[in-house]
């Protein structure tokens, strides 16, 4: 196993320097095999944050958050739920892609505890600055980073988590599974991530 640190996150610095730092992060195994890092997106005094696990295929040769197949599905259950996402700052718990090969495909691999650990600096450092007052942890992955190990989105998706250490937060299913469900499912997966996702709304209008 090679090294595991943490991501050296310069004190004091904003969020544009905080994402050109990150471009250099060597804190865990994962750069090496990735295009480059992918980091947050989105307005910086956003009132909703929304986490999921780490970028995809294109979004590491892209270099953006949820360009990909899942974003496109998260474009239109964030429409239906009508959250504008332009006004969203999207990110990931691991900022470089993890995968394995599969033939000349590039297979999604999902980032162990160790690495989780050593990106959290960065993911702190975005909410910090940000300081959203709605968070949303799309799939298990981001729920755990942000609810804990013990929290689980198949029990408690939808429900408002309130912490002592950040702003409400409510963790829904990651719009990647929408993609891959049979179809007489995926009408019903998609309507579950937009039920949730219309639970943020109500709580950024005060009405939840
Ligand atoms: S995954 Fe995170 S901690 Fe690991 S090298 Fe990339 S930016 Fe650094």
């Amino acid at each position: 196993m090679a090294n595991t640190s943490r991501a050296p996150v310069p004190a004091g610095a904003d969020l544009g320097e905080i994402r050109a730092a990150a471009r250099g992060c060597r804190a865990c195994p994962l750069w090496e095999r990735a295009t480059q890092t992918v980091f947050g997106a989105g307005p910086p005094d956003a009132a909703l944050v929304m986490v999921g696990e780490q970028p995809g295929d294109r979004e590491d040769v892209e270099g953006a958050p949820f360009v990909g197949p899942a974003g496109k599905v998260l474009d239109r259950a964030l429409e239906e739920a009508g959250i504008d996402r332009d006004l969203v700052y999207i990110t990931n718990a691991v900022k470089h892609f993890k995968w394995r090969p599969s033939g000349h495909r590039r297979i999604h691999d999902t980032p162990n505890e160790r690495e989780l650990a050593a990106c959290r600096p960065w993911l702190d450092a975005e909410i910090e600055l940000i300081r959203p007052q709605v968070l949303v942890a799309l799939g298990a992955t981001a729920a755990r980073a942000l609810l804990g190990r013990e929290f689980r989105v198949t029990r408690h998706h939808g429900e408002v988590v309130h912490r002592l250490d950040g702003p409400p937060t409510i963790a829904t299913i990651h719009p990647s599974p929408v993609l891959r469900a049979r179809d007489d499912v995926r009408a019903a997966q998609l309507e579950g991530l937009v039920a949730d996702l219309r639970v943020a709304a109500e709580l950024l209008r005060g009405t939840a």
